[in-house]
């Protein structure tokens, strides 16, 4: 029996044959992908959301019950809350893009697994790759262990990685728990406007 992991194929030769074909096929090979488990689940694959061109590239961390309804990321409540948070941040529409560490809901709204996150990860980083964003905001932990699992980023400290800027922040979710992360999440957007303008 063929293993989920086997199944993923192989990683460099994906993204390479991804990029190459550019980002309809990013998103048509997404679609059609049942490489691992959480395509069962799925109604709607969740490509991503805004504009072809972005600055900022935000990394959540899986599509939840109603985007998995409407194939649109961040279409709930934390959808909301990262509305406010890029409108905070003085982002336009052309200015930023929104995806998740895997484009298929998983089910019970659980995390994605690592092999479901290391199967999704070369329509991620082509996806990267094609739109070339100034910066990658990690918004959570998941968004974290999938984009760059060898490292272990501090809350709010950008770093250089694979060539672009990184930065860590709270998943739009915590907020909705955490009155006063708000407050310490807009206190960081404050000072550190130059990261994306
Ligand atoms: N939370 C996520 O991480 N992604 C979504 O698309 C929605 C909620």
């Amino acid at each position: 029996m063929t293993s989920e992991i086997e199944n993923c194929g192989n990683f460099e030769e994906r993204v390479r044959k991804l990029v190459e074909a550019g980002y309809e096929t990013v998103a048509r090979e997404a679609i059609a992908c049942t490489r691992c488990p959480l395509h069962k689940s799925a109604i709607r694959r969740v490509i991503g959301k805004g504009s072809c061109n972005p600055k900022v590239f935000f990394i959540g961390e899986a599509p939840g019950k109603t985007e998995n309804e409407t194939g649109i990321p961040f279409y709930g409540k934390a959808g909301k809350k990262l509305d406010k948070m890029v409108e905070y941040m003085g982002l336009s529409e052309e200015d930023w893009m929104v995806t998740n560490t895997v484009k298929c809901h998983p089910p019970e709204n659980r995390k994605p697994r690592v092999n479901e996150i290391g199967c999704c990860k070369p329509f991620l980083i082509a996806q990267i790759t094609l739109l070339d964003p100034k910066i990658i905001i990690l918004l959570g932990n998941t968004a974290e262990k999938s984009y760059c699992p060898e490292k272990k980023l501090e809350w709010g400290i950008p770093e250089e990685y694979e060539g672009r800027t990184i930065l860590k922040l709270y998943h739009p979710a915590a907020l909705i728990y955490t009155a006063s992360k708000i407050e310490t999440q807009r206190a960081f957007i404050d000072k550190n406007r130059n990261l994306w303008t």
